[in-house]
């Protein structure tokens, strides 16, 4: 792959009313204006105006009547290259044939997420940011939307280059130490180095401090309905979804598969998971179903432990994992009112009354009661691996400083500075890169 030959592709999901072709590199314009005609000329009017025309191929065969295109000469362009984008009516046949045209007439096809790569490597973004345009459009709830318009911004990159250049004012101390041990020159206190950095790693751990609300807002969390048979479990999931999702029977045993839906609770992703109930001496194919349960029960990130509000609290099953947090719930509250001291949350799968103070003690749960709306930016699993590791070198630095060992101090900063170069993309391996931009749709 080269980053100087010109792209192109569709940028938009096939089968829609209209349809964006896209091309970027330096012959974005030649190439386009060789399929693309209208009455004005798209080199020589101004930039960023949209033109309509049609696109024929040289031989006469019209393939769209009309079509607008917009030329946005680099680098004030999304790449920061020569950036063209016509927009032609949605259907297949014309549309291959376009991009057939361009691919044989200058331009190739793009790999996934290449506009944005360049993007990247023209510095129009860092990497933060392009991590965000993947995110923005994966979001799956309002939250998830937020924090990726968030990072999009740009905010967290500033802040990482920010700390980054304060880590090079303490290492270029250090540098002068050991060239200049002599020397009476106007030295920073030690104390005030060592005040800087523990500064700079309680901000790393601040940020660390998000990374399971990030984890959560991009990839959404496993939320496990569990319980014995006939307590309401898929009552009360339909009644979450709001449709009807699973099979509701009052027969004990119905469910004998694993059911799953994904739902926005309090803005936050979930994968709900419906289980077979947990009860024992049931038959092959419940045996079956209750088996898949475990399954699931075992990597669920929080489970509702649904019982019967007519009936006793019951222990946790062996089959819970001692380290998932659990949500108890005494459904078919209609029934029954629950005796003083029962720590249940009383719910109605049928007409979904409690809800709200299961879903607030959801909330609560899940961002360990500090409010997830006032987090700026929440880190991915990659920022936080990396940010530890930052948080370790600063520690070590921290250490050396103290002892004045100027030279251990010099090699653990300038390790944090190389990771945390790695979080915004200005020291980042090739690999590391065809990595995230792999995630990325064609066009994007
Ligand atoms: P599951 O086996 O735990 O999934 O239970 P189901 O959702 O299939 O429900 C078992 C029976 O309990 C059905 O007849 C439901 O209509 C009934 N049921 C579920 N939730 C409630 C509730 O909150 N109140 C009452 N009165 N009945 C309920």
């Amino acid at each position: 792959m080269h980053d100087n030959d010109t792209i192109c592709a569709l940028a938009t999901a096939p089968g829609g009313a209209v349809a964006i072709i896209r091309l970027s590199g330096p012959q974005a314009l030649p190439v386009a204006v060789a399929l693309w005609h209208g009455q004005r000329d798209l080199a020589t009017t101004a930039p960023r105006t949209l033109l309509t025309g049609n696109l024929v191929l040289p031989e006469g065969e019209m393939l769209d009547a009309e079509c607008l295109a917009v030329y946005m000469p680099g680098p004030h362009s999304y790449t920061g290259e020569d950036v063209v984008e016509l927009q032609a009516h949605g259907g297949s046949c014309a549309l291959r044939l376009a991009l057939e045209f361009l691919e044989t007439h200058g331009a190739r096809s793009a790999e996934p997420g290449e506009f944005t790569r360049r993007a990247f490597l023209n510095g129009r973004l860092d990497l933060t940011q392009a991590e965000a345009v993947c995110d923005l459009i994966q979001a799956s709830s309002a939250q998830s939307l937020r924090l990726a318009n968030r990072q999009l911004a740009g905010e967290f990159g500033k802040q990482l280059q920010d700390l980054r250049a304060k880590l090079e004012d303490i290492l270029a101390e250090c540098e002068s130490h050991l060239d200049f041990p002599e020397e009476d020159l106007d030295w920073i206190p030690l104390e005030e180095l060592h005040a800087r950095l523990e500064q700079f790693q309680s901000r790393l751990w601040e940020w660390l401090s998000t990374a399971r609300a990030g984890e959560i807002l991009r990839g959404g969390l496993n939320l496990a309905i569990a319980g014995p048979p006939n307590v309401g479990k898929s009552s009360l999931l339909n009644q979450i979804l709001g449709r009807n999702r699973a099979i509701v029977s009052p027969v004990p045993g119905t469910t004998r598969d694993t059911i799953e839906a994904d739902a926005t609770i309090a803005g936050m992703p979930l994968r709900l998971i419906d289980t077979a109930g947990l009860h024992h001496g049931a038959d092959d194919l419940e045996q079956e179903g209750i088996r898949r349960s475990q399954e699931v029960l075992a990597q669920a990130d929080i489970i509702l432990w649904v019982t019967d509000a007519t009936t006793e609290p019951t222990p946790l099953p062996q089959e819970i994992p001692a380290a998932t947090p659990v949500l108890a719930l005494a459904n078919k509250a209609d029934l029954a009112n629950l005796k003083p001291g029962d720590t249940r949350l009383p719910v109605c799968a049928l007409t979904g009354q409690g809800l709200d103070k299961v879903y607030a003690a959801l909330e609560k749960l899940v961002w360990d009661g500090r409010d997830s709306r006032e987090t700026d930016f929440a880190v991915s699993a990659r920022h936080a691996a990396l940010l530890r590791e930052a948080a370790g070198h600063l520690q070590e630095a921290d250490q050396a400083l103290r002892l004045e060992q100027w030279e251990l101090a010099a090699i653990s900063l300038r390790l944090a500075i190389a990771v945390l170069g790695n979080v915004t993309g200005q020291t980042v391996e090739p690999d590391v890169l065809g990595k995230i931009f792999s995630r990325f749709c064609i066009g994007k």
